[in-house]
């Protein structure tokens, strides 16, 4: 939201000038934004502060709805940043989080003056704001919510975009009142469950509290007062408690930091609509959160607490044993307290507690608070955890962030058409996946495509936020290797419909070469050519098997339709008839070499024969690999490696429709095999086995990892393309220099 209030319609922006005491306001609240700026290093401050006077500058003569000069909201919003103590990039971001949209500054004049990074997190904010939610589509509010997320490239934005949407929530009062609703609405369906996702559980309960404040104002203050009265009457029995447990702490030798806790207004009034109860039913409206020291503290810490109070059935819950999604940990007891009252208690340590209100913040707040003290045990969350184990890895921000948002949404990616329309694909999608998500005729006339006005490869990857354009040929075809990288069914499925009724002509081609092979395996050297003298020969074989044409027999021979071995001796028989024989010389040469490695009438590949030849996916054979090849019905041959049990089985039931297959000398492309990595599980393994991977020249196109389990070793399955066997033993060695890995071989098809 940007509420902007021109002093004047029309005025050029700087004239008027606000009162000089709207000005020193605005000047004082910078001054207080910098006493707090006190984590960051003295050069950064200065970043900071010319952050400021530019927007100071830029926002001249804005006023916010409250009267007051526009430059209050970015300070307020860097305020809130600097609570979390983010980084000086993130601050300037939010000093100048509305300087593009309403100040009429370029993006490129923000990387002239702050540099590209600051530029990005503005560029990404006022991206973030030109969304608008529309809140009568319910159920897109989840799907609306994970494209803001996933859009904002960098956790930093959606950081500075809930500051932003936390002060214009503070400040809503001063807003047109016809504007509460739709904003509060918004704030509730998406703003706070994202505050929530990301652990923000301070920022969540006060943008639900203000959302309910300004949606059912009237509600809101008939609650507070029941709540301020019952805190009246409760405050004997609350400071007991404190006494007590302060008392007993004490008494076991424990320090402990004790907290009142009371509900929000918004849960309680969610509790009584959704569970039917009046006010007075509502009874867990207080509660205790006791911070001890450790871990183990916490478990002592909740023995203390069941001897002093008899526990509720059913209450006790482990969250330190098992987090909540967004990291949370707590333990959490309800006690029978003095006079019957049930009191809610959660015991945690300070690391947790600050994961528990901050989130994904609580990276930066412990960076700015003690980096030594930072250590594994203390900062408690898995998550927040494999958060730092990234950057650890990684270190450079762009990826780190990268890693998060894989965390936060690992299967989708979120990406615009030029029309800005939205379109959420599965990760890994590439441009053509796109294209045939628009539609099916687009995809099949992809030609080139363009992504962010750049020119890319039609296998590039897609990123959040991307803006895609397809560009499309009428000559353009689908071509068999997009089925090697696309990601979608839909596309796969388009793709292979296109390619079978391409099939027939390159299948009329491989039947010419079966049908030919197995002549010479009669004897003849020569396919009988279409002409004059063997037409009759040719007509009484199409009467025989059928087909109505010579073309349409050798497709049905190259789509295994139709046996090529039996072809071939009702053709010898025909032209035995006509008296033509068997060359006895080329029959005893066939036949003394059917057992070699490489035989005469072998069908040769050279991996260009696209979809009517296929290498089988259970032992996915490469160069050098002994081959057979199977003609399966109606889908062309299906090549094995002559060892798979597969193939062998199929041999065994099915002999005549094998056929000598080899490779040519020269293959025309990488083939796809599989490899097991037997890997250690130490911290970023995965990326240095694919490193050495990419080292070694071998493209990798599909990975697998076994779920995590406690063991110490995990097997990493590759498929990644080579170029022959002795390729493939070069990737192996190399894996198996590589630190962390305990084991690498090929991949064994099933016996
Ligand atoms: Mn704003």
């Amino acid at each position: 939201m940007s509420a902007v209030v021109k002093s004047q319609s029309g005025a050029p922006k700087g004239t008027p000038r606000p009162s000089p005491a709207a000005l020193n306001a605005a000047a004082a609240s910078f001054a207080a934004l910098t006493d707090r700026l006190d984590y960051l290093s003295a050069e950064d401050v200065e970043q900071v502060r010319r952050a400021y006077r530019f927007a100071d500058e830029a926002h001249l003569g804005q006023l916010r709805n409250s009267g007051e000069p526009y430059i209050t909201h970015p300070i307020a919003v860097a305020a809130q940043c600097a609570e979390w103590k983010l980084d000086a990039q993130a601050l300037m971001a939010a000093l100048l989080h509305d300087a593009i949209e309403d100040c009429g500054v370029t993006k490129s004049e923000l990387i002239e003056r702050f540099g590209a990074p600051v530029a990005e997190l503005v560029d990404g904010l006022t991206k973030l704001d030109k969304l608008r939610f529309n809140t009568r589509e319910e159920n897109q509010a989840e799907s609306f919510r994970k494209m803001l997320l996933a859009m904002a490239r960098d956790v930093r934005v959606i950081l500075v975009k809930l500051a932003d949407r936390t002060h214009n929530m503070r400040t809503l009062e001063d807003a047109p009142r016809e504007k509460w609703a739709r904003i509060s609405r918004e704030t509730l369906e998406i703003y706070a469950p994202i505050a929530h996702r990301l652990g923000l559980n301070q920022t969540y309960r006060e943008l639900q509290d203000l959302s309910f404040r300004h949606l059912r104002p009237w509600r809101y203050a008939i609650l507070a007062k029941a709540v301020a009265k019952a805190r009246g009457r409760r405050r004997d029995l609350i400071q007991k408690v404190q006494q007590e447990l302060e008392i007993a702490f004490a008494g076991a030798g424990m320090s402990v930091r004790i907290a009142g806790r009371e509900k929000t207004l918004y849960s309680i009034y969610r509790k009584m609509e959704e569970k039917h109860l009046s006010f007075a039913q509502v009874t867990d409206i207080y509660g205790f959160r006791l911070i001890v020291p450790t871990v183990i503290a916490c478990y002592t810490g909740l023995g203390i607490l069941h001897q002093m109070y008899k526990p509720l059935p059913g209450k006790f819950k482990d969250h330190i044993a098992i987090a909540k999604l967004n990291g949370y940990q707590s333990l959490h007891t309800t006690l029978v307290g003095p006079a019957g009252v049930s009191v809610e208690f959660q015991l945690r340590t300070e690391a947790m507690h600050v994961v528990a209100e901050s989130g994904v913040a609580a990276h930066w707040l412990y960076k700015a608070a003690e980096p030594s003290a930072a250590t594994g045990d203390r900062l408690g969350t898995k998550w927040l955890q494999s958060l730092l184990d990234i950057q650890d890895e990684t270190r450079d921000a762009a990826e780190f962030w990268d890693h998060v948002k894989v965390d936060l949404f690992p299967d989708a990616v979120y990406v615009f058409t030029p029309k800005s329309q939205i379109l959420a694909l599965p990760r890994g999608a590439t441009v053509v996946d796109f294209a045939y998500a628009i539609h099916s005729n687009i995809g099949d006339h992809t030609s080139a495509a363009r992504i962010n006005g750049d020119q890319v490869p039609l296998r590039t990857e897609l990123k959040n936020g991307d803006v895609v354009e397809v560009i499309t040929a009428p000559v353009s075809t689908p071509n068999p290797a997009w089925l090697g990288f696309v990601r979608t069914g839909r596309a796969r499925s388009k793709i292979r419909h296109y390619l079978k009724t391409l099939a027939h002509a390159e299948s009329e081609g491989l039947g010419e070469k079966l049908l030919a092979q197995a002549l010479r395996a009669e004897g003849l050297g020569n396919l009988p050519e279409d002409n004059e003298e063997h037409q009759q020969i040719w007509e009484k074989l199409l009467r025989f098997t059928g087909n109505r044409s010579r073309s349409e027999l050798l497709t049905d021979i190259g789509l295994g339709k139709r046996i090529a071995t039996i072809v071939a001796k009702r053709l010898m028989a025909l032209l035995a008839e006509r008296g033509e024989k068997p060359d006895a010389l080329m029959l005893s040469r066939e036949r003394f070499t059917a057992h070699e490695a490489v035989s005469q009438g072998a069908v040769t590949l050279d991996g260009s024969e696209n979809s009517s030849v296929r290498f089988a996916l259970c032992c996915r054979p490469i160069p050098d690999d002994p081959i057979v090849g199977y003609l399966g019905h109606g889908e062309g041959l299906v090549v094995h490696t002559d060892a798979c049990g597969v193939g062998q089985r199929l041999r065994h039931k099915d002999s005549e429709r094998f056929f000598a297959v080899e490779w040519a000398d020269e293959p025309v492309r990488p083939f796809e095999t599989g490899v097991v990595i037997t890997v250690r599980n130490d911290k970023g393994v995965l990326a240095r086995v694919a490193a050495t991977l990419a080292d070694a020249e071998a493209d990798i196109t599909h990975v697998e990892m076994a779920d995590e389990t406690p063991q110490d070793s995990t097997d990493l399955r590759f498929v990644i393309a080579v170029r022959d066997r002795t390729h493939l033993e070069a990737v192996l060695r190399a894996a198996r220099r590589t630190p962390s890995v305990l084991a690498a071989a090929r991949t064994v098809p099933a016996p």
